[in-house]
C-alpha cells in the first residue's frame, strides 16, 4: 500500500492509539486520530483524587501483555504501580479462603482436590486437543482452523487445521462439561465474571480462553500482575504524547460517507477527506446509552452486510462506583465475593478494589454486572443501591460515592452467531468500503488484545 495514503482512525482508546503507533512504525505517517471526548484512553480512565490516581476502568495487566509492552517501550515507561493483592469474602461478609487446602476447607468443599486434577487435565487438553486456541483474534475458529499470531514474545504467525476448535463457540460452561473439567470454572470465574465479562452459561468459550489462556489465568491465580502508578490511562496519554500526530480531541463525528474510493468524515461540522478509515469505536450499540455514545449505525453510511453482522453484537452492563469510607471502615485489602459471581446474584457486588495500601483516605472502587442474556436487566439505580447495601454487609460501608459510571462493556456475539462464522464474515469485509474494523469486538475487551489486534491489522493490511 502507498505509504502516503490518508488514514482516519476513529477512537482514541488503546485500539486507536496503538493503530497509530504501529502505522507510524511501518512508515505510514499520514494518519489522523479522532477522539470524541476531551481525553484519550477510552475505558482506561484514571481520575485524580487526593494527590493520586484511581481506576474507574482498566486496572491491571499480565506479563504476556506484549502489545502494551510495545507501547511502554515506545514511550519509555514501565508498569510501576502498586502491587495487587486480594482476599475473599462470602456473601455474609466473612473472610474466607476458598482455595486453602486445610482439612476444614477440604471437608467443607470436597471438590477442592478434584479441582486440582481437573486443572492439570485442562492444561493438557488446551495444549493438545485445542492446539491453536490462544491466538489473538477469532479467524477460522468456527471452521476448525487457527490463523494468527502466537502469544509469545516473538509473536510468530501460525496457521493450521484443528476441527476441535469448533467447540470454542459453545458457552464456556458447556465446553468445560464436554471436556469433563467443570470445576475449572471455579478458577476462571475470578478474573472473568467479576471483571465484567459475563457468565459462563452465556459467553462462548473462545472469548474466555483467548483472554484467559492457561498461562494468563495462572498469572491471575499467582497475582503476577502489572499496574501503573499513574493509572492505565497514563499508558495511553503517554502514547498519545509520543505519536507524531496526537489524537484530535473533542472530535464530534457527524457523518462518515464512503464513495468513489474515498472516505469523507464530517467532524465538528467540517468535511475531511481520507483514503482509508480504521474504526475502533463501537460498531453497534443496542438501544439508548446513558452517556449518549452511539454505534456506527447512527452516523455512518452503513451498508447492508455491515448492519446485518454488527446488529448481532451484544454488550455487558458493567457498573463501577468509586467511594470513600470513614477511616475505621476502610477495607484492609481488595476483596472478591465469589458467591455473587453467579447469574442468580445479578446486580450484587462482585469485587471491591483497594489500590493504595499505604493511604486510607483514598478511593475504593466496586464492580457489579447487571445484565445476563436470559434475565431482565437490573436497573442502574437498583444495582447501585444493592452494591451499597452489600458494602454494609461486607463491613466496609461507603461514606460517600465520588464517581460512578455504567459501561457498555465487552462487545461480543453469542454462540449461535459465533458458530455461524460471524468473525470470518467480518474478517472477509476488512478493507471492503475502504474500512477496517478493530477495537474490542475483534479480539477481546482488554487493553492488550485490542492493541494486539491493531498490530495485526497493520501487519496484515498495510
Ligand atoms: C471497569 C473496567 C475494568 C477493566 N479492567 C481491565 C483490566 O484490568 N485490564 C485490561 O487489560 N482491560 C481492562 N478493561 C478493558 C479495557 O479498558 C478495554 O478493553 C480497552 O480500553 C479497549 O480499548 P478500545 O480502544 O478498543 O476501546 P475503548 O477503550 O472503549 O476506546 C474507544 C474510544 O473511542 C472513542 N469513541 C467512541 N465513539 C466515538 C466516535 N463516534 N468518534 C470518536 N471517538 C469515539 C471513545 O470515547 C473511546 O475513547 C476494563 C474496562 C473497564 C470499563
Amino acid at each position: 500500500m502507498d505509504k502516503n495514503i490518508r488514514i482516519a482512525i476513529i477512537g482514541g482508546g488503546p485500539a486507536g492509539l496503538s493503530a497509530g503507533m504501529y502505522l507510524e512504525q511501518k512508515g505510514y505517517e499520514n494518519y489522523t486520530i479522532f477522539e470524541r471526548l476531551d481525553r484519550v484512553g477510552g475505558k482506561c480512565w484514571s481520575p485524580h483524587y487526593n494527590g493520586r490516581r484511581y481506576e474507574m476502568g482498566a486496572i491491571m495487566g499480565v506479563p504476556s501483555y506484549y502489545a502494551v509492552e510495545d507501547v511502554e517501550k515506545f514511550c519509555g515507561i514501565t508498569h510501576d504501580g502498586p502491587k495487587l493483592n486480594r482476599n475473599y469474602k462470602d456473601s455474609e461478609g466473612n473472610v474466607i479462603d476458598p482455595f486453602a487446602k486445610t482439612l476444614g476447607n477440604i471437608l467443607r468443599n470436597p471438590w477442592l482436590l478434584k479441582m486440582k486434577k481437573q486443572l492439570t487435565t485442562f492444561g493438557e487438553l488446551l495444549e493438545t486437543k485445542y492446539k491453536g486456541y490462544d491466538l489473538n483474534g477469532h479467524r477460522g475458529v468456527a471452521e476448525g482452523r487457527y490463523d494468527g499470531y502466537a502469544v509469545t514474545p516473538g509473536r510468530e504467525r501460525v496457521q493450521g487445521e484443528n476441527p476441535n476448535l469448533k467447540d470454542l463457540s459453545m458457552p464456556f460452561k458447556d465446553f468445560c462439561e464436554l471436556n469433563g473439567v467443570p470445576l475449572v470454572q471455579k478458577i476462571w470465574i475470578g478474573p472473568f465474571t467479576s471483571f465484567g465479562y459475563g457468565y459462563f452459561d452465556e459467553i462462548p468459550a473462545a472469548y474466555v480462553l483467548k483472554y484467559l489462556d492457561f498461562q494468563t489465568c495462572m498469572n491471575f491465580v499467582k497475582v503476577n500482575l502489572w499496574t501503573w502508578k499513574e493509572g492505565t490511562q497514563y499508558i495511553w496519554e503517554q502514547l498519545n504524547d509520543h505519536l507524531k500526530h496526537p489524537a484530535k480531541l473533542n472530535s464530534k463525528i457527524d457523518k462518515v460517507e464512503r464513495k468513489d474510493g474515498k472516505v469523507y468524515i464530517t467532524v465538528n461540522g467540517k468535511v475531511e477527506e481520507f483514503d482509508k478509515v480504521i474504526m475502533t469505536a463501537p460498531l453497534y450499540i443496542p438501544g439508548e446509552r446513558m452517556d449518549g455514545q452511539v454505534g456506527m449505525d447512527k452516523y455512518w453510511d452503513i451498508r447492508d452486510d455491515e448492519k446485518a453482522l454488527f446488529s448481532k453484537i451484544d454488550y455487558e452492563r458493567y457498573d463501577v462506583q468509586a467511594f470513600l469510607t470513614k477511616p475505621e471502615d476502610h477495607p484492609e485489602i481488595s476483596y472478591y465475593v465469589f458467591d455473587n459471581m453467579v447469574p442468580e446474584k445479578l446486580g450484587h457486588l462482585m469485587v471491591y478494589y483497594r489500590r493504595w495500601k499505604d493511604q486510607i483516605d483514598q478511593v475504593i472502587t466496586t464492580y457489579a454486572l447487571r445484565k445476563h442474556k436470559n434475565m431482565a436487566e437490573v436497573p442502574y439505580d437498583k444495582c447501585k443501591q444493592m452494591v451499597l447495601d452489600d458494602l454494609k454487609i461486607m463491613k466496609n460501608p461507603a461514606k460517600e460515592v465520588i464517581n460512578e459510571w455504567s459501561v457498555y462493556y465487552f462487545p461480543h456475539v453469542f454462540s449461535e452467531d459465533y458458530a455461524a462464522g460471524w468473525y470470518d464474515k467480518v474478517e472477509a469485509m476488512q478493507g471492503k468500503y475502504d474500512t477496517f474494523y478493530a477495537g474490542e469486538i475483534m479480539a477481546f475487551g482488554d487493553m492488550d488484545e485490542t492493541a494486539e489486534y491493531s498490530r495485526e491489522l497493520v501487519e496484515r493490511f498495510f
